[in-house]
């Protein structure tokens, strides 16, 4: 019997449901529906529902049994998709490869952590910056480019803080390496990460993330909004500020994942600023949170500098409101600047 694998995919789900239902009793209204995007909390139960169902299975002994055979599943399968009911003699040669790779990804994003790329996109002026509240943070920003040649934005925000954020942080980042350089596609990359994270027991909580694909022969940048913060764009010449809002919910939220991809084109003095909520949440002695419209403010109102100095203005601007009170989570900020 698989015991040992059973009590851990057990605790796993265990703390998921846990993570699920925490999040929905004590995350605010607004901040929920920004982290579900365009869906809503029907597929946050169905994701329960099927946490449910499976440790009921567990609980009878009849967990990981195969439905055609009636044989226990591999392990490798369960470990990775904890809801396979299908063992392995059953795949077509074809269904057999794709799982390999899929096998091999799961492996890699388990094992790794890859040292964070110096950013560097022509055209643009980028800088960035990332505090965490404790020793590891669970933010994540990086810029990654695709197959073709066009540069991948990351901004990324791992519930919770501290070492299990970190470290599964770190495993986006080696899916985000492996992923994208293979890729062209922004939806790809965010839907194979979704599948790699929602079933598999080691991930026992949810990231939201905005992914940007940028081509500075056109200036167009596409993005997919994964429940995260949106992103702020401040259009100099128009004098114009548009808000990048989710196109889709968090990853590992729900069962069934759909997100789409906008687009929009940046002109020359166009500022674009992503952030994590460690910046807008942050809290004064009141209690009073720095909401995104000071923080857009800050760069409407300093077009004119660079994206170094914009990060060094709202960086005071944010100690002078918290005015030393400690910050309760991970900040992190990324501007472009087109130039
Ligand atoms: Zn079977």
């Amino acid at each position: 019997m698989k015991t040992k694998l059973y009590d851990d995919i057990q605790i796993g789900l265990e703390q998921t449901r846990d993570n699920l239902t925490h999040w929905e009793e004590t995350t605010p209204e607004e901040k929920r529906n920004t982290q579900l995007g365009p869906e809503d909390e029907i597929s946050v139960e169905e994701h329960l529902h099927v946490i449910d169902e499976s440790l009921e299975k567990i609980k009878e002994g009849t967990f990981g049994i195969c439905e055609v055979c009636h044989e226990a599943v591999d392990s490798e399968l369960l470990q990775m998709d904890y809801t396979s009911a299908i063992c392995l003699g059953h795949f077509s040669d074809e269904e057999l490869r794709q799982l390999e790779s899929e096998l091999e990804l799961s492996q890699v994003i388990q094992r790794g952590l890859l040292p964070q790329q110096v950013p560097s996109i022509e055209g643009v002026n980028i800088a960035a910056f990332s505090r965490p509240a404790q020793i590891v943070g669970g933010d994540y920003f990086d810029f990654v480019d695709f197959k073709d040649g066009k540069h991948g934005l990351v901004m990324a925000d791992v519930s919770g803080h501290g070492v299990s954020a970190g470290m599964f942080m770190s495993s986006l980042q080696t899916a985000f390496h492996t992923l994208v350089p293979d890729t062209e596609s922004p939806l790809e990359v965010l839907e194979r990460i979704n599948r790699l994270y929602v079933h598999n027991i080691n991930f026992t909580t949810f990231v939201t993330i905005f992914f940007g694909k940028y081509d500075p022969s056109t200036r167009t940048l596409s993005y997919a909004n994964a429940g995260h913060n949106s992103a702020y764009l401040y259009r100099l010449a128009a004098n114009q500020e548009i808000w990048l809002r989710p196109t889709g919910p968090a990853i590992g939220v729900m069962e069934e994942f759909t997100i789409r991809t906008e687009a929009i084109r940046l002109e020359p003095g166009d500022i674009l600023l992503l952030y994590t909520d460690g910046i807008t949440e942050a809290t004064n002695h009141q209690g009073a949170f720095w909401d995104e419209d000071r923080l857009a403010n800050i760069v409407s109102q300093n077009a004119n500098s660079s994206a170094e100095q914009l990060i060094q203005k709202i960086l005071q601007a944010l100690k002078d409101h918290t005015d030393g009170s400690p910050l309760a989570d991970d900040v992190t900020l990324l501007i472009a600047k087109v130039s």
